[in-house]
């Protein structure tokens, strides 16, 4: 897709959110610098950037999470609709009116990919059923009508174009008559190098004449975020109804130049994304961002997390393994809810004092199987054995196993795995609380 170098950075900063153990400041702050620097690498500009990202700050602070929603899921929502204000918010899209013809006229500078679009545009409404016709006034440059002619009979509509006429005006008359026929008529206009005077009044007399219902400034992303002053510009002396950000694909500026279009208030309305007739796309925010942001994925990592471990669980966890506090339901717990989360042993490491115990891999590496004959025999103890697993001699072990169907030698396992992890918890208890926390609540890598 395009903004790949966008996508990735902003994904993987989500990704770690959605496995954090808990959202902290901490977290949140790391998150804001994350979406900084892809951001800017993206040439968003540098006070759009602060202006997102505090205000993304300031929401996570002041507003409150329904009760449902867990808070990496409230704080990735909040990512998502100020990326979605930054391009733009809402989908603002051409309503073709019931008129004959519609008319939709583009303008431009040298080179912004006009020409081109007038073929992607012709071939996008002639798919949708519409009646296309397509006319080329760019009597600057010798090879313009020829290149419309042959992107016109691409997308099979109609075009109108006059070689040897230079005056873009009696171009349009000349076939006056013939436009009734056609649902849609789009117009190529001539560009320039800057937005000269001339352009202006070549552009308002066109405007007098042809009075089209849509007037499309085309901006080519690589400008970035000096878009805005051409948007700006345009916007101002030639009256634009919206804008289309072309060559998506061939730079990392785009974010720069759609987020830049977005604050000059002209509404973004398609990108074109390559040079074929069908690199063309209506331009949602919503889903745009959405998609940036692999928001598929992403909700069914936060579904991962959300079945994983419940905030509240973990923070009680937490404070009990920190006290040293720490029985069987507390290990069942812990490990149905690593398990969940991906590879036992890659969480474990995460967890402190463990890497230097160097536990063999496969006492890490905990099945679901396991697990439910732990659970299995869990159920056959009473509340005081599973309070305190050490009073758990021969004789308790043959009647959990005869009441659970689950052999002693797993019973024995499972004790094994409860003291190793006992013993880790003990050797951590005591140390500075503030430094461990910190370490413990670390992310989750691999997923
Ligand atoms: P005009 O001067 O504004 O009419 O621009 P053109 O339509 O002639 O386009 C200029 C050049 O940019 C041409 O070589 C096009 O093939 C190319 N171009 C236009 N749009 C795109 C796009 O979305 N992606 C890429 N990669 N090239 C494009
Ligand atoms: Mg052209």
């Amino acid at each position: 897709m395009v903004l790949d170098n966008l996508s990735t950075s902003l994904k993987n900063s989500l990704k770690k959110i959605t496995s954090a153990l808990f959202v902290d400041e901490r977290t949140i702050d790391e998150l804001v610098k994350d979406i900084q620097r892809a951001l800017l690498a993206a040439d968003v500009n540098v006070q759009l950037v602060f202006n997102l990202t505090s205000k993304i700050k300031e929401r996570f602070k002041e507003e409150k999470p329904t009760k449902e929603q867990p808070k990496r899921e409230f704080l990735i929502h909040i990512v998502y609709e100020e990326l979605t204000n930054l391009l733009g918010g809402e989908k603002e899209e051409i309503r073709v009116q019931q008129k004959k013809p519609f008319k939709i006229m583009l303008v431009g500078l040298f080179g912004s990919g006009k020409t081109s679009l007038v073929g992607k545009l012709a071939n996008y409404y002639k798919k949708r059923n519409y009646k296309v016709a397509t006319i080329g006034l760019d009597v600057h440059r010798p090879a313009a009508p020829q290149q419309l002619k042959i992107l016109s009979d691409q997308a099979q509509v109609q075009c109108f174009i006059d070689e040897k006429e230079k005056d873009p005006i009696k171009i349009y008359k000349k076939f006056e008559q013939q436009y009734k026929n056609y649902d849609i008529l789009i117009v190529d206009t001539a560009g320039r190098d800057a937005l000269l005077q001339e352009l202006i009044d070549e552009i308002e007399s066109l405007n007098k004449i042809i009075q089209p219902d849509e007037r499309l400034l085309i901006i080519p992303a690589e400008l970035g975020q000096t878009a805005q002053k051409q948007a700006e510009q345009f916007h101002k002396s030639c009256e634009i109804t919206g804008v289309v950000v072309t060559k998506m694909d061939g730079t990392a500026k785009a974010g720069g130049a759609l987020s830049a279009c977005a604050i000059s208030g002209a509404k973004i309305k398609f990108i074109a994304t390559g040079e074929k007739l069908n690199d063309l796309e209506t331009f949602n925010p919503p889903n745009f961002v959405s998609r940036l942001l692999g928001m598929g994925d992403l909700e069914a990592l936060l579904e991962k997390a959300k079945e994983a471990i419940s905030e509240e669980k973990s923070k009680d966890m937490e404070k009990r393994l920190l006290k040293g506090e720490f029985n069987l339901v507390d290990l069942y717990e812990q490990m149905q809810a690593m398990s969940k989360m991906g590879s036992l042993s890659k969480l474990m490491e995460l967890v402190p004092g463990m890497s230097q115990l160097k536990l063999p891999k496969d006492v890490l590496d905990v099945h679901e199987d396991k697990l439910k004959h732990w659970k299995e025999c869990m159920n056959s103890m009473t509340k005081k054995e599973l309070e305190d697993p050490e009073i758990l001699e021969g004789s308790r072990i043959r009647r959990i196993s005869l009441g659970s169907g689950v052999p002693a030698s797993e019973i024995r396992d499972l004790l094994k795995q409860y003291r190793l992890a006992k013993k880790m918890m003990s050797s951590i208890k005591g140390k500075d609380p503030e430094k461990l926390m910190r370490k413990f609540k670390g992310r989750i890598p691999g997923m």
